[in-house]
């Protein structure tokens, strides 16, 4: 549980970086306190990080003041499982330490689902930074927006195969597709207990998610609360790792 105590330790106090729109989710923008040392307990090593003149700023299509950008962003290379993902994985740093405990969890599932030899090679992702608004909600931006968030599509697995999440999601009639689907059944269910991402959104959720997970590390408000601002966040926020995660149906991405 080395990640959830660490990674959700922040700057109380700290303010959001004034240059860029946070007033939609401001909890995009709180940074952690120490970002290499909750990398380096995540296992992750080989990173790169990136100031804020490699990245570049866009402006969301439509809307004058809503920005992206990824605070203390992280470009993310190869992570405790040794996985290669299908294109370059630009992160917060927060999601970065997620990703690595993903990895971790991912290799331990393929190895008690498909036997002691098989190893997640490679994972086909469908996007991690991308400049988008929720696709419901027109005036609040995705955590893809903020480099907080990554699609999965599919798994390559050594002396397997292919595990892709749109095929194998449902109910499977060989013996070969019901292994693929006990590994996507059980990672999500580990991935879940061990609390790595906030949001996790499986085919299960909506249409739009038929054929990914979606993951990320946006961190909730308390559902009892006011509406609050930042500093309200702030403190809810610094024992996130006690609060409950809420329910599917609460989160549009
Ligand atoms: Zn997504």
């Amino acid at each position: 549980m080395f990640y959830t105590l660490s990674a959700f330790i922040i700057l109380a106090g700290a303010s959001p970086p004034a240059d860029f729109s946070t007033t939609n989710t401001p909890w995009a923008a709180i940074p952690l306190a120490n970002c290499e040392a909750t990398l380096a307990q995540a296992q992750l090593e080989d990173y790169v990080r990136l100031n804020r003149g490699q990245i570049k700023r866009l402006r969301l299509s439509g809307h004058k003041d809503m920005y992206c950008h990824v605070p203390q962003a992280v470009r993310y290379r190869t992570g405790p499982g040794s996985i290669r993902y299908s294109s370059y994985l630009l992160l917060s740093c927060r999601m970065a330490a997620a990703v690595a405990q993903f990895e971790i969890l991912a290799q331990q599932t393929a190895k008690d689902v498909f036997g002691n030899n098989a190893r997640i090679t490679d994972i086909r992702m469908l996007g991690a930074y991308r400049c988008r608004r929720l696709r419901d909600a027109k005036h609040r931006q995705s955590e893809h927006s903020f480099g907080n968030a990554l699609d999965v599509h599919s798994f390559h697995v050594s002396d397997f195969g292919l595990v892709d999440v749109k095929t194998h999601w449902g109910p499977q009639s060989t013996r070969k597709g019901q292994a693929a689907h006990t590994f996507l059944h059980a990672l999500i269910h580990r991935l879940r207990r061990a609390h790595v991402f906030t949001t996790l959104l499986t085919p299960d959720f909506n249409e739009a998610h038929r054929n990914h997970f979606h993951f990320d590390c946006r961190i909730y408000k308390q559902s009892s609360g006011s509406a609050g601002g930042i500093g309200t966040l702030l403190n809810m926020t610094l024992d996130m790792g006690r609060i409950p995660l809420p329910p599917p149906m609460e989160r549009v991405p």
